[in-house]
């Protein structure tokens, strides 16, 4: 296989476990452990990502190497990987967890491109390590594909997330909790390479905060202001106050990223959330199909809904409330900490408005747009109506004759659609009188919202019917819908199919509508 050149940063300047044994176990002091993937039956390549490839430099002769499988499967190591677990804790649902770590991923290393990209390679899957507490280290292959075709949906949306090389089917058997006539069944494992400039969570800060190890969080601190941060310059508590204010204010435009397209991340934990504002670990995450900001996809926060779609960027800012403190031993003033918490509110805001701006085709938003879209959003709720279909539709509105007809297929329930109609026809004068004051003209109010209304989002649906079919041994759905997901905002002739609302049948179907966090 060609040369990839490996600068494995993260275990050359930041310490390591002093023990190497064996096991599950408490690490203190140090970032990471060393540990080995451990080998798989016979691992085989199933989907890749062309666009991750080709930024790596892998031909389409090396994908389709035994060698390439052999290596993302776990099994061998390419000249340069030195492979390692990363050590953090969390906020999990709210509440102080304690030690987490990398329980089931192994980073490789850090390969550096010959354009000075960094991409650190992660197998997500690869087996057990120092963090995985008394758990397999294993994925199933429902959870990666859902794993590996989202990261790539996100990043075809603009949004950013870490990415994923390639998804690689083990030949092992994993067991889950998932009952199927009352017993659990195996399933085919696999394993996803997450691809990302780093995987350091907020997390990360907390567990050597929480331990009052001080020296380990600046130095973690330091080093990660050093190489991923390098655009921010000066020192000291000037250093760490803008740096702050930057993971707050990417963290915004996540936030807003994930709202505009209707994502839920459904495990929105502090060990979750990437210092680079980036989506990370996707779980039980799902899209909005009929506009809920009640909807969360967790079953296991189905209850209490903490991480419903509405609130996430509430949580967001209370996890960045949670890293604050976690960073409050490095500032003598804690001033600059508040002052980030509130730049993120402010940024939110603005990307918020933005987002208004956009998904209604007008020049700016105004006091009154605000308005304008809470009142669209509550109509969507009651009438039930799909969220993608809805704004993907509206760019087609012609306010010289402000009717519904055009937007039916975004209506759930034909009841409820006639019981709202009224309603719809009030909110549609409204918005074509506010576009007869709007300076965009028609061509490129289209364009506006096309690019940021998607045609084509994961739809749990959608998901679920091609992890079937690769169950069954068949990945072409999984192929098919990646490369339908790389042109989210295209119109795509003959996938017509890809663009429909969820069917009836999916509607209360596990997997379609609610997923577990068992994966
Ligand atoms: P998550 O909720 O997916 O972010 O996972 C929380 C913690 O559980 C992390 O430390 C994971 O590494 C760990 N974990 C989840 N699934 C497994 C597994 N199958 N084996 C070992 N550790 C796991
Ligand atoms: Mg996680
Ligand atoms: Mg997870």
């Amino acid at each position: 296989m060609h040369t990839l050149h490996f600068d494995n940063a993260f275990l050359g300047e930041l310490p390591g476990d002093p023990s190497d044994a064996p096991g599950p176990r408490e690490v203190a002091g140090a970032c990471h452990s060393r540990v080995l993937p451990t080998p798989v039956a016979a691992p085989r390549l199933l989907a890749h990502s062309a666009e991750m490839a080709a930024a790596l430099g892998f031909g389409a002769e090396e994908l389709a190497s035994d060698a390439f499988a052999q290596v993302f499967g776990g099994n061998a190591l390419l000249p340069g990987m030195q492979p390692w677990a990363a050590n953090y804790g969390g906020h999990q649902f709210g509440v102080w967890a304690g030690q987490l770590g990398d329980g089931r991923a192994i980073s490789l290393g850090e390969a550096i491109t010959p354009s000075g990209e960094r991409w650190e390679l992660q197998l997500k899957g690869a087996g057990p390590t120092p963090y995985s507490r008394g758990a397999d280290g294993r994925a199933v292959l429902r959870s990666s594909i859902r794993e590996f075709l989202c990261s790539e949906a996100m990043h075809h949306l603009g949004i950013p997330t870490t990415r994923a090389l390639c998804l690689v089917g083990t030949g092992e058997a994993v067991v889950r909790d998932m009952l199927y006539d009352g017993h659990p069944r195996a399933e085919p494992g696999a394993i996803v390479c997450r691809v990302a400039p780093s995987f350091i969570r907020f997390g990360s800060f907390e567990l050597p905060a929480s331990r009052g190890d001080t020296a380990l969080l600046r130095q973690l601190a330091d080093f990660t202001i050093r190489r991923d941060f390098p655009q921010l310059a000066g020192q000291g508590e000037t250093l760490y106050g803008d740096w702050f204010g930057n993971v707050c204010a990417r963290t915004a435009r996540l936030l807003a990223g994930w709202m505009r397209v209707g994502f839920v991340h459904g495990v929105m934990n502090t060990d979750n959330l990437s210092i680079l504002g980036l989506t990370l670990d996707y779980g039980p995450y799902g899209w909005i199909d009929d506009y809920d900001p009640d909807w969360t996809p967790n079953t296991t926060d189905a209850h209490r809904r903490r991480y419903r779609y509405g609130q996430q960027p509430n949580v967001a800012w209370w996890n960045l409330s949670r890293l604050a403190a976690a960073l409050a031993p490095l500032f003598g003033d804690t001033a600059p900490l508040q002052a980030g918490l509130d730049r993120y509110a402010a940024v939110y805001a603005e990307a918020d408005r933005a987002n208004v701006a956009a998904k209604l085709g007008l020049a700016a938003c105004r006091d009154e747009d605000v308005a304008l879209m809470q009142s669209l959003q509550a109509l969507l709720h009651e009438a039930e109506v799909d969220m993608t279909l809805w704004f993907r539709g509206l760019a087609d509105f012609d306010p010289q004759n402000p009717v519904l007809e055009s937007l039916h297929e975004a209506f759930y329930d034909e009841a409820k659609r006639r019981a709202h109609e009224a309603a719809f026809g009030d909110w549609l004068a409204r918005y074509a009188a506010r576009l007869a004051d709007d300076s965009l003209p028609v061509a490129e109010r289209r364009v506006r919202m096309r690019f940021a209304n998607p045609r084509y989002v994961l739809r749990n649906y959608l998901a679920q019917q091609a992890i079937e079919r690769a169950e069954q041994g068949d990945c072409a759905g999984v192929h098919e819908l990646l490369d339908v997901l790389r042109h989210p905002y295209d119109e795509q002739a003959g996938r017509e199919v890809f663009a429909r609302k969820r069917p009836d049948w999916a509607r209360h179907k596990p997997g379609c509508s609610m997923l577990s966090c068992s994966s």
